[in-house]
């Protein structure tokens, strides 16, 4: 192998590397929290379910179950007994976005869940790859 052929590998190889991280464009929204009282008000909490394209009820119910206290959803706020940190909303969605969303083959966001009888599954719109949920909020 000349010199040059090395180069160009390397350019083809740095090439792939940058492809694979565009493909990975998910961005979560920013968590906007207050607090009332001994309350935590998300208060852009609709536009998780829509950045996920997954049900808002069932992202509240992820988040009520993680969280161990009540949520009541009040137009896009959702509301949760307790003081909790935009950071640990944060972190649920990631692990969210991680066990519902993202393609275990090849991380796209990119998916769509099906339901046959009781199981769920992920498709993958990017590569095709069809896996199952382990969880029961998708
Ligand atoms: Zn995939």
């Amino acid at each position: 192998m000349t010199k040059s052929d090395y180069e160009s590998l390397l350019k083809r190889i740095e090439k792939n590397i940058s492809n694979v991280k565009t493909d990975n464009r998910f961005e979560l929204p920013s968590v906007e929290v207050t607090w009332e009282g001994k309350k935590t008000i998300l208060r852009n909490f609709s536009d998780f379910p829509k950045a996920l394209r997954r049900d808002t009820n069932l992202i509240l119910q992820y988040l009520s179950k993680e969280f161990a206290v009540p949520a009541e959803r009040v137009g896009d706020k959702a509301i949760f007994t307790g003081r909790r940190d935009p950071e640990d909303f944060t972190r649920l969605f990631k692990i969210y976005l991680k066990d519902y969303v993202e393609c275990p083959t090849c991380n796209s966001p990119d998916t769509k869940v099906e339901k046959e009888s009781r199981v769920s599954f992920l498709i993958c719109e990017a590569c095709g790859a069809k896996s199952t949920i382990k969880g029961k909020y998708a």
